[in-house]
């Protein structure tokens, strides 16, 4: 097939932090990408390295107000559409609460009717953020979770929530084929360093030599999955023909508390860490680890890479960072 005849994927939030692994990783399969971003809180970064790509296309827009043109005119030369387009941290979704929702509940329609109308399938990066502080541990996807449709965290769980409605309800009315991932705390290269997600902050933290940041007492938990098996977990799921209509788990089943993940990181970095205790935000789950017995059977799919590894690969990559930022520094 041709790239002129092979279509287009289009990656919504495709500059994000998952978005630009999931671009690379298409690009480097032939894939021609489509990548839709608003640059709210992509690293711009990103873009440079997808740019040289020949089979990669950029259009900024802003799924939250429709789709624009240079995408609407591709039309049925789309033929996937991944929806990675929100914020994702809790610091930066909750800066402007009315977008997230509606980032969540007009973009997916907008792209759930593009999939409508080019006959694209659509994949939707859902979040273990629906089961909200859950009291089914650990949380399999039949688990109908315990989210505050009022507290600061809703205009993310919730907007996922009704996005999900959504999703499925185009595929009940024969709208589109759809499928859709609950991705859990994803790590890697590549994420912001403001991010202010824990593990991006804390090695962030490290590499300045500053006090790591644990909210409350360091007891409450997360699993925490390496980014390129987040995003092999999701290619599969785009591409597998599934038996059934139902959300599927993605992440890693290591849990551990925040406590725990400082010392991890301690011995990874190979410098003693100092911390300092700060309020619990509201509604901050306890405890979090996925059940991906779904993704085992349906996709054949587990994650490969142990917390440790993947911490290794991240910490090298922000300590890289961190030196080319500080050579203007230094220079001057
Ligand atoms: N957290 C922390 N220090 C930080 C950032 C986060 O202790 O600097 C905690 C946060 O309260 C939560 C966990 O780490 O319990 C994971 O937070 P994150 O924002 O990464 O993702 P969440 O799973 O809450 O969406």
């Amino acid at each position: 097939m041709t790239a002129d005849t092979q279509g287009w994927t289009l990656v919504a939030g495709g500059a994000g932090f998952i978005g630009s692994h999931l671009c690379r990783r298409l690009l480097e399969a032939g894939e021609r990408v489509l990548c839709l971003d608003n640059l709210q809180t992509a690293r711009i970064a990103n873009l440079d390295t997808l740019a040289r790509y020949p089979r990669f296309r950029f259009v900024r827009g802003d799924i939250a107000h429709g789709l624009p043109p240079a995408v609407l005119r591709e039309g049925a030369a789309i033929r996937r559409i991944y929806n990675l387009a929100c914020a994702a941290s809790p610091v930066l979704y909750q800066a402007d609460p009315e977008h997230t929702m509606l980032t969540n509940v007009v973009g997916t329609d907008s792209l759930l009717r593009l999939a409508e109308q080019s006959g694209a399938r659509f994949l939707l990066a859902s979040t273990s953020e629906v089961y909200g502080d859950p009291d089914v541990h650990p949380q399999p996807e039949a688990y109908r979770g315990n989210v505050s449709c009022t507290g600061p965290r809703a205009c993310y769980d919730e907007g996922k929530r009704a996005a999900e409605t959504l999703t499925f309800d185009f595929a009940r009315m024969g709208r589109a084929e759809v499928r859709v991932a609950r991705i859990f705390n994803t790590y890697g290269p590549h994420m912001r360093v403001d991010d202010g997600r824990v593990i991006s902050n804390f090695i962030a933290q490290v590499l300045a030599g500053e006090r790591l940041t644990i909210y409350g007492d360091g007891s409450q938990t997360r699993s925490f999955c390496y980014v390129d098996d987040t995003v092999d977990a999701l290619v599969r799921l785009m591409e597998a023909d599934l038996p059934d209509q139902q959300p599927v788990n993605i992440g890693n089943c290591q849990e551990l508390t925040i406590a725990e993940l400082v010392e991890t990181l301690g011995e990874v970095a190979g410098a003693p860490v100092r911390v300092a205790h700060h309020a619990l935000p509201t509604d901050d789950p306890q405890r979090r680890r996925p059940d991906i017995s779904t993704a085992r059977a349906w996709l054949g799919w587990e994650p490969s890479t142990s917390l440790r590894q993947g911490l290794h690969k991240t910490y090298a990559w922000f300590a890289e960072e961190h030196r080319a930022l500080r050579v203007p520094a230094a220079a001057e």
